[in-house]
C-alpha cells in the first residue's frame, strides 16, 4: 500500500509537470476527484487494521495535501505574467468614431432653441391622423381641391399619415385656450416621388399664435428674428402673397440668400433670394373648428421644413442625401 501511496504522487508530479491551462483542470479531477486512486485508497481504509489504518491514512492524506499544493503552485505559474502578454502600455489608444446628431436634427434643435428663446411651448402629436385632424378641421373639407395638393398615404381604417404637422394645432387647442404660443415639430408624410427637393418622408415645424390683438406684424416681427438666428444677422426678409387654406391672408417668406449676401449666386439661382417658409392669418374658420371666437381672437401660423433650411445652409443642391445614410456625407457637419 505505501509503495502504492508513493507512486501516485509521483506520477501526479510528473503529470503535473507538463500540466497547460487546458488540460489542468482534468489533471486534478484525475488525482484528486471522487474516483482517483488516492481516494479510492482513502475510501478503503475502514477494511484495514487500526493500527495500519493510522498509517496508510496519514501517508495518504500527506499525499494528498503535497499534490494540492503542486496543482496550486502550477496554477500559479499557469497565470499570464504583466511582461509576457507584450502589451504597450505607452502606445497611443485606437480611435472611435462617436459619431454626432443628424444635420437635419441639428438645424431642428436650432429652430426649437430660438422659438423657445422667444417663450413658445414645444407641443407634440400622432404621426397617423383621422380626416378631422389632418384636413377638414383645417378648412379642408372632402371636396375641397387643396387636398390635391397633398398626395396622402391613406391607411386602410380611413385614418391617414398626417401630411403636414398642422393637426398639432388642432389637438392642442382642444386641451387649452388663448393664449396660446406653441411649435410643432415632427416627421411627415406624402406620397411623393423622391426628388431632389422632396421625399415620400420629411420634417416641418409649425408654429400657431393666438390671442387678442395678434397681427400680421406680429407674425412678421417673428420671422424675422428667426430668419436672422438661422442664416445671419444681415439677413433681410420679404413676403409674398401667397395661398393656405388655413390661413388668411397667406404668404411665403424669402430670406436674402446667406451664401451672396443677395447679390445673386448658384445657391439662390442668381436671385439673391431664398422661399424660406409657408405663413399667414389663421383663418377665421379654423379658429372656430377649434373653439376659438374669432370676434375676439386672432393668431398667425407658420410652417418650414428643417430639410430646406438644413439644404441652405449648408448649400447641399438635393434633399436626398439627408436620407439617404452615407456617412462620408454626413460625418462632415
Ligand atoms: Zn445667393
Amino acid at each position: 500500500m505505501e509503495e502504492k501511496i508513493k507512486k501516485i504522487l509521483q506520477k501526479a508530479l510528473a503529470g503535473l509537470e507538463a500540466a497547460t491551462t487546458e488540460n489542468i483542470n482534468e489533471l486534478q479531477s484525475k488525482f484528486l476527484g471522487r474516483r482517483s486512486e488516492l481516494n479510492e485508497i482513502l475510501k478503503s481504509l475502514g477494511k484495514l487494521s487500526l493500527e495500519e489504518k493510522k498509517k496508510v491514512g496519514a501517508q495518504a492524506n500527506k499525499t494528498r495535501q503535497e499534490i494540492e499544493k503542486a496543482f496550486e503552485s502550477k496554477r500559479q505559474q499557469l497565470q499570464p505574467k504583466v511582461n509576457d502578454l507584450k502589451i504597450d502600455f505607452t502606445a497611443p489608444g485606437k480611435y472611435f468614431a462617436v459619431g454626432h446628431l443628424h444635420p437635419v436634427t441639428q438645424v431642428m434643435t436650432e429652430i426649437l432653441e430660438v422659438f423657445k428663446s422667444m417663450g413658445y411651448e414645444i407641443a407634440d402629436g400622432p404621426e397617423v391622423e383621422d380626416d378631422w385632424h389632418n384636413f377638414e378641421a383645417l378648412n379642408l373639407p372632402p371636396e375641397h381641391p387643396a387636398r390635391d395638393m397633398q398626395d396622402t398615404f391613406y391607411l386602410t381604417d380611413g385614418n391617414v399619415l398626417r401630411t403636414h404637422t398642422s393637426p398639432v394645432q388642432i389637438r392642442y387647442t382642444e386641451k387649452h385656450k388663448p393664449p396660446i404660443k406653441i411649435v410643432s415639430p415632427g416627421r411627415c408624410y406624402r406620397n411623393e416621388n423622391e426628388d431632389a427637393s422632396h421625399s415620400w418622408s420629411f420634417h416641418q415645424i409649425e408654429g400657431l399664435v393666438i390671442d387678442k390683438n395678434i397681427t400680421f406684424a406680429d407674425l412678421k416681427g417673428t420671422l424675422e428674428v428667426l430668419a436672422k438666428a438661422l442664416l445671419g444677422p444681415e439677413t433681410r426678409t420679404r413676403f409674398r402673397p401667397s395661398f393656405f387654406p388655413y390661413t388668411e391672408p397667406s404668404a411665403e417668406l424669402d430670406a436674402s440668400c446667406p451664401h451672396c449676401k443677395g447679390a445673386g449666386c448658384r445657391s439662390c439661382g442668381y436671385s439673391g433670394w431664398l422661399e424660406l417658409l409657408g405663413s399667414g392669418m389663421v383663418h377665421p374658420e379654423v379658429l372656430k373648428n377649434m373653439k376659438i371666437d374669432p370676434d375676439k381672437y386672432t393668431g398667425f401660423a407658420f410652417g418650414l421644413g428643417p430639410e430646406r433650411v438644413a439644404a441652405i445652409k449648408h448649400e447641399i443642391p438635393d434633399v436626398r442625401y439627408f436620407w439617404h445614410p452615407d456617412v462620408k456625407f454626413l460625418e462632415q457637419f
